[in-house]
């Protein structure tokens, strides 16, 4: 079995990309764990190197980035001073990429487009219609793409490629908003031809200066996904595709990404999200260990050749896997790519030396039973975050914070960010039977009682890490419990509030109790829960006040009173 060519480390937090300190510490990193890639993953980042010069009056052929730049430089005064500063974040990022390139490590970028500054519309007048910008002109593909990518290659003519997510609505200007655009071109596109114009427009200039080109598959349903794959496979081989270790998003709960293998002979490289936007950041700890290894063998079967490790989120500013314990997820998936056998004790061992997290005056056995201790704990994390942060395998968290209401779960883990388009089993899972409550409420007493066992273990006493490593390990799993606690609580209410009001609110469903009293029961526990959280030393530690914001569980609490009160007035 070969192994994993591309071995990529992703930073999407803007902020720490554009910080030389924290670029370095994950490049000791990598070179210590022997990764290769680098991947800055910010929307519109090419934007802050690029002018391009072209649309604000240039020839559309400099000979040099210095060229392109003096063709324009007073209309940059005029119309766009903050392109002024692209030529000192281009002497940085050249900069990145040489330091970068002595650690054994190649530097792409991540954005979405179409991305643009507002002066196109100056150049092009038509794009805007009835107030709306056109994403089906062919200027996009014809002109915008490859002019601006041609221009960006003359600035930072080391960067290896580019990771491309097309036509997510995350975008400036996306397929989506073809529904927003009333032109005739609009109404009648077919999409596959978006795709394919836009993902050869790009293909162009890379092709030209021997750069990867890298397409992510963002895509929600099924039928998106196959109209992708029919476009995509007609494209040039050298496309890469990057897919996501599961179909939508990085759910673990949810089955392998069913495109994965399908695109041969384009090379693939599978994502896979070590800090955990859905499995609590890595403030709630979830060693995701087993997963990992599984997915990356799926991967191998597949004829996936690279992996890329997604450290942070852009949704949670200046917060990393390389500031929590989630970071052994890191040496994890580096460790599988090279041998799927690596036994978790080594891989224990290396995140705990490897961040200095162990006491230096340890002997042999207490190491030993420093690591084991520590991998134990560790062990018993996903199974209670499972389930915590998901019910029946959906997604129960806005991005692992706490919901604002009962409806915003429905929609998110029932539409949005549906399990049933891929796992057609679970189309039931958010049905409010008797029985189906039952299983969802006993899933949350058994992770609290889990959990609170765990975090009474971890604050036992110190297994032989530093003080810090350890006074720091015991306030996420304090932190956890709370967590856990209050999530139990959420989908108490979220059960009884929707029993209220969608099937009978007097109708005896738990221990003796009806609907409407197990609802107003939880409230009460809700408002204890609130102020006993607002006591917690954690709760002025960022992100911590984000996750568990006591603002969110007043909110929600709200939402259940209203329900409440709508049952009342109905009685
Ligand atoms: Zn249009």
């Amino acid at each position: 079995m070969a192994e994993f060519e591309f071995r990529g480390l992703e930073i999407h937090d803007s902020t720490q990309i554009w910080n030389l300190d924290e670029i370095r510490r994950r490049l000791d990193f990598m070179v210590k764990n022997h990764m290769n890639a680098m991947v800055f993953h910010e929307p519109g980042i090419e934007d802050k190197i690029v002018f391009p010069a072209k649309f604000l009056g240039g020839s559309g052929d400099p000979a040099s980035y210095y060229d392109a730049f003096l063709e324009v430089d007073h209309a940059i005064l005029f119309h766009a001073l903050r392109e002024n500063l692209n030529l000192n974040r281009r002497d940085y990022m050249n900069h990145v990429i040489r330091e970068a390139k002595e650690a054994g490590v190649d530097v792409y970028f991540e954005n979405k487009e179409l991305w643009f500054s507002d002066f196109i519309l100056k150049y092009r007048k038509e794009l805007m219609q009835d107030g709306v910008i056109c994403p089906s002109d062919p200027f996009w593909y014809e002109e915008f793409l490859p002019y601006k990518y041609k221009e960006l290659f003359l600035a930072l003519p080391d960067l290896a490629g580019i990771v491309c997510s097309i036509g997510t609505g995350e975008a400036r200007l996306a397929i989506s908003n073809t529904f927003a655009c009333s032109c005739e071109r609009c109404r009648n596109l077919d999409p596959v031809d978006w795709y394919k114009n836009m993902i050869m427009a790009l293909h162009k200039p890379f092709h030209e200066a021997g750069k990867k080109l890298i397409i992510r598959d963002f895509i929600y349903t099924k039928d998106e996904q196959e109209r992708f794959r029919k476009a995509f496979m007609d494209m040039p081989e050298e496309i890469v595709l990057s897919l996501k270790n599961t179909p939508h998003d990085f759910y673990p709960t949810f089955p392998d990404n069913p495109l994965m293998g399908q695109v041969s002979p384009h090379p693939q490289i599978t994502e896979y999200d070590v800090n955990g936007q859905f499995f609590g950041w890595g403030a709630q700890p979830s060693a995701m260990l087993q997963d990992i290894r599984r997915r990356l063998r799926y991967a191998k079967d597949h004829q996936v050749t690279g992996f890329l490790a997604r450290t942070d989120w852009e949704g949670v500013q200046d917060w990393t896997c390389f500031d929590n314990p989630n970071m052994v997820n890191l040496y994890a998936i580096a460790a599988y790519a090279e041998n799927e056998d690596t036994r978790e004790e080594e891989i224990y061992l290396r995140w705990l030396s490897g961040e200095h997290m162990i006491r230096e005056d340890l002997t042999p056995g207490q190491l030993k039973r420093c690591v084991d201790t520590v991998r134990d704990i560790m062990d018993e994390t996903w199974p209670i975050v499972e389930k915590t942060n998901f019910v029946n395998g959906c997604l129960f968290s806005n991005d692992s914070c706490m919901h604002l209401t009962p409806d915003q779960f429905t929609f998110i883990g029932g539409t949005h960010h549906s399990l049933s388009e891929w796992d057609p089993e679970k189309k039931d899972a958010l049905e409010m039977t008797v029985e189906n409550i039952e299983r969802i409420l006993r899933d949350k007493d058994e992770a609290q009682m889990l959990c609170e066992k765990l975090a009474d273990k971890v604050c036992a006493g110190n297994m032989g890490l530093t003080e810090k490593a350890y006074e720091d390990l015991k306030e996420h799993f304090e932190f956890m419990r709370w967590h856990v606690r209050g999530f139990r609580l959420t989908a108490r209410g979220y059960c009884f509030g929707r029993y209220v009001r969608e099937v009978k609110a007097d109708e005896v469903l738990l221990n003796g109790q009806t609907a409407f009293e197990l609802l107003a029961g939880t409230i009460r526990e809700m408002e204890e829960y609130h102020d006993a959280v607002c006591k917690e030393p954690f709760i002025s530690k960022y992100p911590y006040d984000a996750q568990l914001n006591p603002e969110r569980i007043r909110f929600y609490t709200d939402a259940l009173r209203q329900i409440a009160l709508a049952a009342k007035r109905q009685k």
